[in-house]
This record gives structure tokens, sequence and C-alpha cells, in this order.
């Protein structure tokens, strides 16, 4: 108990002297504009969140969705099997909405991902609308290739867009490249460096 009360008060006394430290420096120009400032950063990130927020369900409500499946997982012991989709164009995925996801998972997701949750959900939408491609397709690949496409040819209809699109998924899936083309193929898609999910069945789970 001595031991104790004595490492209380040396951790008291320690933090007092800090206080006072602090206290001194918050009287200094420098200190006092980075506190400001650093409260400015805070409110604008929190206008940012919530503009982000706003602009994507607007986002998501605008598009007409153009779908791929995104993600496939099979339950083998019951035999089902569950395809989830992705909008090529607009991002939006369903996979948000995973049963599997406990209230915890969903706290923690990603923030670009809670506000998908959080328009799906708060607008009752349990399977998205749109045009089904039927192509399983990994999303960030799908939408990679789209976006290249209108990069390119940014008046065609939507029709030629699929034709191109199904024309390049294609081209990329049967022709054998070097792990070193793969590579740039990736960069040049804007993918993750390590994107490793070009075939079909890359995407079951
Ligand atoms: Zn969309």
């Amino acid at each position: 108990m001595i031991d104790l009360r004595k490492d209380y008060d040396d951790i008291k006394k320690h933090r007092k002297a800090l206080v006072d430290e602090l206290k001194e420096l918050e009287k200094d120009e420098k200190v006092k504009k980075y506190i400001e400032l650093e409260k400015q950063e805070k409110k604008c990130h929190e206008i940012q969140t919530k503009l982000y927020k706003n602009m994507k369900f607007e986002e998501y409500s605008e598009c007409k969705h153009l779908l791929v499946y995104s993600r496939i997982d099979q339950d083998r012991r019951e035999g089902r099997t569950y395809k989830f989709c992705g909008c090529i164009k607009c991002g939006l995925t369903d996979e948000v909405l995973d049963e599997a996801l406990l209230e915890e998972d969903i706290k923690s997701l990603p923030y670009k991902e809670k506000v998908m949750h959080d328009y799906l959900t708060e607008n009752h939408i349990w399977y998205l609308p749109g045009k089904q491609l039927h192509i399983s397709c990994d999303l960030s690949l799908a939408r990679g290739i789209y976006s290249k496409i209108m990069e390119a040819n940014p008046d065609i209809d939507e029709k030629t867009a699929i034709c191109y699109f199904d024309k390049a998924l294609h081209n990329i899936r049967n022709t054998k490249v070097s792990e070193a083309r793969k590579k740039s193929r990736a960069k040049r898609l804007s993918l993750n460096h390590k994107f490793d999910s070009w075939n079909s069945d890359d995407i079951y789970n």
C-alpha cells in the first residue's frame, strides 16, 4: 500500500508539472495559432465528412446502376449460393449488407463502405436495382475498365459502353500476359498494386 501511495503521489506531481508547462506554452503566440488551426481543421473535417455522405447519397440515387456479381458466397453445407452485386458506374455494392456482418463490424467499416451501408439501409434497399450484366467480376477491376472506356469515349451510349466493357474484360481474361504486364495493367486501371483478381473465379468466397 505504501508503494502504491508513493507511485500515486509521484505521478500526480509529474502530471501537475506537465499541465503547468502546457499552460505556459499556450501563452506563446505560435502555440496559440497551432491550437486555433487544429480546431479549424477538425471543423473542416467534420463538414467534409458530412458533404461526402450527402454527395454519395445523391450520386447513388441518381445512378442508373450497371451491375456485376462482385462476390459469390457458397455455403456448401446448405448448398446455397449468394451473389453480391456492385455497380460498375458508381461503385455501390450490397456486399456491405452481408448478413454475416455483426453490429460491431458495421461500426468499424471503412467510412466509404459505412456510407454505402447507411444509404442502402436508410432507403430500405435490400437488392440493388439496375441493369444486371450477369458477369462475375471483381468490382474494382470492373470499375477500372468501365471508367477507362468512358474516359476515352465520353459520348458513347450505354449499350456501346457495355459492349466495349464485355470485350475489354474478355481480352483481359483470355490473353496470357507476364506478371510484369499484369502489374502495369493494374496500374493503368488504377487498381491496388497487389491486385490479383483478374478471373471470374477469383470472386468466390
Ligand atoms: Zn451505380
